[in-house]
């Protein structure tokens, strides 16, 4: 079993979740010394995560956890999907212009975009992949939702404060990092790659 891992992000909000989760069942996360730029230019939330992966493992070489994740949206296509992070600065749906920070910018642009629509439906998506240069385990979560009509709440990061998660009166923005990391589709996707670990190693 992997007690040390590196983790091939440099997002605070994934970080702080991940962190939570694997501390107590004693695996180390440990942060590369230098965020590497890595272009995400993969088709699917697994390639990019192979393709962030494969980067870290090839400048540490040790056993990288990568993950990738996003929002998407049925009523806008798909979109934000694998554009999650930078979905403010595509084309389609228009540029929204960056003033307070990107999250921000992306949470006002999909607002724009659902104004009017009734269809609110969404999801979070994650794959959580070790990788360890001679082949990579993953596993898959999701957490169902809606999208709301305004922000609320100041936990968590990115599109949190605009998605509600199903059976749930509040915002993911509004749980605690625990209440969060137990329904979202970041602890499901970390849950269920430590039960492949545990099988496979
Ligand atoms: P990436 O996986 O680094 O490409 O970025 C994923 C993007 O999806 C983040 O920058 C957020 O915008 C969004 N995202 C992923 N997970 C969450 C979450 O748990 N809450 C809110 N936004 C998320």
């Amino acid at each position: 079993m992997f007690r040390r891992l590196l983790i091939a992000t440099s997002n605070e909000g994934k970080l702080k979740e991940i962190r939570k989760l694997l501390e107590p069942l004693g695996m180390e996360v440990i942060m590369p010394e230098k965020a590497l730029e890595v272009e995400e230019g993969g088709q699917s939330f697994l390639e990019n995560a192979y393709i962030k992966a494969r980067a870290y493992y090839e400048r540490y070489g040790v056993p990288v956890l990568a993950e990738d994740s996003g929002l998407v949206i049925p009523a806008l296509e798909g979109y934000p999907g694998v554009y999650s992070s930078r979905f403010y600065s595509l084309e389609w749906g228009g540029v929204e212009e960056v003033k307070e920070g990107k999250d921000q910018a992306n949470i006002r642009k999909v607002l724009r975009l659902m104004k009017g629509i009734k269809e609110r439906s969404a999801y979070f998506v994650a794959f959580a992949l070790l990788y360890t240069g001679d082949g990579g385990l993953w596993g898959e979560g999701r957490c169902e939702g809606y999208i709301l009509e305004e922000p609320r709440g100041y936990g968590g990061f990115g599109y949190d404060p605009i998605f509600q998660p199903a059976g749930y009166e509040k915002s993911m923005a509004e749980l605690s990092l625990e209440e969060k990391n137990l329904i979202s589709h970041r602890g499901k996707a970390l849950r269920r790659l430590l039960e492949l670990i545990a099988g496979n190693w």
